[in-house]
């Protein structure tokens, strides 16, 4: 299915002539029509063993349609750390130049670092757009069962 085009600037990504011309301020240049999407939460609900490293889970698209992340929710038995990679272009979530110490993972986020819950959950800078699954990583700290529930909040989109 082709794109929409913006309806505003029919699809020129600017509004009026030059020399006054500028980007058009609904689609932001891109010509494209907004896809305001509807509201979702993608989730996980996955258990480790006690002291698992690395346990592999994710989170699947509805109908292979994109999902716009705004919001990181989780709640979970105990403490964990985790990575979080776009499975269509294989990004990582996180990390930086540190070095890891041997063992550990580089890109690996404490719970705590990243997620908030429902009353007040943690907000991207910018939303980010899964066009794939969302791949996890899951290593439990609490030396116990870790049942993990995951929410992703924002947006499913059209195409
Ligand atoms: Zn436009």
């Amino acid at each position: 299915m082709a794109e929409p085009i913006c309806s505003v600037c029919k699809g020129q990504k600017y509004i009026g002539t030059a020399p006054n011309a500028q980007v058009c301020p609904v689609c932001g240049g891109t010509g494209k029509e907004f896809d305001a999407g509807v509201t979702w939460d993608l989730t996980l609900d996955f258990t480790i063993n006690a002291n698992a490293v690395g346990v592999g889970a994710q989170i699947t698209l509805i109908d292979n349609r994109p999902f716009r992340m705004v919001y990181a929710k989780a709640s979970s038995t105990g403490v964990f750390t985790f990575t979080m990679t776009d499975a269509s272009s294989q990004r990582n979530m996180f990390g930086g130049l540190s070095t890891a110490a041997a063992g550990t993972q580089t890109a690996a986020m404490h719970r705590d670092n990243f997620f908030g819950t429902a009353q007040l959950p943690y907000r991207l800078v910018t939303p980010y757009v899964f066009n794939k699954q969302v791949l996890f990583s899951l290593t439990d700290l609490s030396g116990a069962q870790n049942r993990i529930f995951i929410a992703l909040g924002g947006v499913l989109l059209s195409q």
